[in-house]
């Protein structure tokens, strides 16, 4: 059997390679973390071990909960089995609470609990900063169909109540989330979750100190990065 890998997509903090078969693909978890459109960027040894072993997880409690994703399972310390999907070019974005670029865009102060969940949409192009669009541009670009974005907002609320309920358990908040859906390549009709869910594309803080378990660790100097996505490892207890 060949050892050499066809990287297919190389992203910032995970690259894409070809799979097994045509309906499958390899997604693998890098060391990188960046932020601010990649204007900060550093590495942290082990990061892509840890995200593959928390993101493995959640997807596989999702799936137990009837959410329909691209992964298919864990090959090793990087590598996760992936159905492969197109990619819809939209950052599906779930907040509870406002923290981040909704509190500076608004002016409101981080912590504020929302009175409902509130889903935003945000255009995947970097060269553009990502910029925030209505559910108007998708269908209207053609994105995605109007009952696509339909399906997709009804996965992203149970999506979000259905983690909301595994780390509040674990004594974490989560404050917001980013998500990706695609089309599955062996049936375009099907969208499914796909992409990673991690405290890279997560915001969680512990319910007593509100101490952050996220990214925001890095985008703000905040201390140990590794020791906060460890924490979020050990007490999912995936990590002893
Ligand atoms: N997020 C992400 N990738 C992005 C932008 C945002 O994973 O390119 C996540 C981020 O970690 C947070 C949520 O989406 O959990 C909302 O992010 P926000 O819009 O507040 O942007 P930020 O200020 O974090 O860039």
């Amino acid at each position: 059997m060949s050892s050499k890998k066809t990287i297919l997509y190389q992203g910032k903090a995970k690259k894409i390679i070809k799979g097994p078969d045509r309906h499958t693909l390899i997604q693998f978890f890098k060391d990188d973390a960046t932020a601010f459109n990649k204007k900060k960027h550093k590495l942290f040894k082990g990061k892509g071990v840890l995200n593959n072993l928390i993101s493995a997880f959640i997807m596989t409690y999702l799936k137990s909960k009837k959410v329909p994703s691209h992964f298919v399972k864990r090959i090793n310390d990087r590598e996760q089995l992936i159905r492969k999907c197109e990619i819809i070019p939209i950052e599906f974005v779930t907040r509870n609470v406002v923290a981040g670029s909704i509190a500076k865009k608004l002016g409101l102060k981080e912590g504020t609990k929302l009175k409902k969940p509130l889903l935003e949409y945000y255009y995947k192009e970097d060269k553009l900063d990502d910029p925030m669009i209505s559910r108007d541009h998708v269908v209207a670009f053609g994105w995605a169909t109007a009952s696509e974005i339909k399906k997709i907002d009804k996965m992203s609320l149970e999506i979000n109540r259905y983690l909301k309920m595994l780390f509040i358990k674990k004594g974490i908040v989560l404050i917001d989330f980013k998500i990706e859906f695609g089309r599955l390549a062996s049936n375009p009709k099907k969208i499914v979750l796909a992409d990673e869910i991690s405290p890279d594309s997560c915001r969680l803080w512990d319910k007593k100190s509100n101490q952050k378990l996220d990214k925001d660790v890095f985008r703000r100097n905040l201390g140990s990065l590794m020791k906060a996505y460890e924490e979020v490892a050990s007490r999912l207890g995936i990590m002893h």
